[in-house]
């Protein structure tokens, strides 16, 4: 069996801000540390940060007043800002720049007068941070379907934007049904999805096929996890998701000659080292990374932060190193 590591997988940039941001916020002020839900979606993240001291809360009333609060990478509604200033929190905003960017989008569509339809999952916090940035005039669609029962005041003054960790065929589709029913609609060029959805997912297209089984590391919770796994079966192969390497069932491998790898951009990098090596204990006996961009894109912390990488960013480093040496068969 041999072992094909998806190029580029794991960490984003905006996902190893979020939790450099709590890490750094703990060491600064000592837990308790608060958090406006999942930092990042990943359930092993979650755990390690509530070890050292975060609480991650659905709700403001859950921490006292002038507590230290962080939003997560996703961000949030401008009332949950206005709602922590009042209650006099200390506030450091993890919210993706990338995610950032398409608040603005919308906000400025709305000062222009348009109406804006939103594609991505009404449920998922970007959606949810993302329609709160303005006071109404925002339409989500997940679906072709949801496109054409889409109501608005004049179909001549409608914007579109979208969630940034769609996959780019799902986004094609929809952004297609937009211009078709709205020519006159307004957007960015293709669509929001972020330079990181965009490689992974262009990675797995181009592994699929090699693999008779692909294992992607990732939380149920990710979107961008889940849009790997879809585009992994899309392109013929079998895909598993998986938290932790424990949860690989040796039954998937059975008869399997080429198993690929990957991870959503939440998963730590650690996590696909311990999946490599539980592949390698069931019998692998090559891994080889495949050849992919090089992910250049850095993002400034918060005001009053120094610049720094997550704790997991650093043990994922040391990781890579390992995978680098299997590959030259050290
Ligand atoms: Fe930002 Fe994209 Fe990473 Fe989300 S997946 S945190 S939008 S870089």
């Amino acid at each position: 069996m041999d072992v094909l590591l998806a190029n580029p997988r794991s960490f984003c940039s905006g996902v190893d801000r979020a939790i450099a941001i709590v890490e750094q916020a703990l060491e600064s002020f000592g837990a308790p540390v608060y958090v406006y839900h999942e930092i990042v979606h990943n359930n092993v993240v979650l755990g390690a940060l509530s070890g050292k001291g975060a609480h991650f809360i659905t709700s403001l009333d859950e921490a006292p007043n002038g507590a230290v609060l962080v939003f997560n990478a996703h961000g949030v509604p401008q009332r949950i800002m206005r709602e922590a200033e009042h209650r006099g929190m200390r506030v450091f905003d993890a919210t993706c720049p990338l995610v950032n960017k398409v608040h603005h989008e919308v906000v400025r569509h709305r000062a222009q007068g348009r109406e804006v339809i939103l594609v991505g999952q009404a449920k998922h916090d970007e959606i949810i941070g993302t329609m709160g940035q303005v006071e109404g005039g925002v339409h989500v669609v997940e679906t072709v379907a949801d496109v054409a029962r889409v109501t608005v005041q004049d179909p001549l003054r409608v914007a579109w934007a979208t969630q940034t960790t769609l996959s780019l065929d799902e986004a094609a589709e929809l952004v297609g049904a937009i211009r078709a029913r709205f020519p006159d609609a307004v957007g960015p060029k293709t669509d929001d999805v972020c330079y990181a959805s965009q490689n992974r997912q262009s990675a797995v297209k181009m592994m699929a096929p090699k693999c008779d089984v692909i294992i992607v590391v990732g939380s149920v919770q990710s979107h961008n996890t889940g849009r790997l796994a879809a585009v992994a079966e899309e392109h013929g192969a079998r895909a598993y998701r998986v938290d932790r390497a424990e949860q690989v069932d040796p039954a998937w491998l059975v008869g399997a000659a080429r198993v690929g790898v990957t991870a959503g951009a939440s998963a730590p990098p650690q996590l696909v080292n311990d999946v490599v090596a539980m592949l390698k204990a069931a019998g692998a006996t090559r891994v080889h990374e495949l050849d992919g961009p090089e992910e250049k894109v850095t993002f400034p912390m918060p005001k009053g932060m120094r610049p720094m990488r997550s704790s997991f960013s650093a043990l994922g480093r040391s990781g890579l190193a390992m995978s680098s040496q299997m590959r030259l068969g050290a």
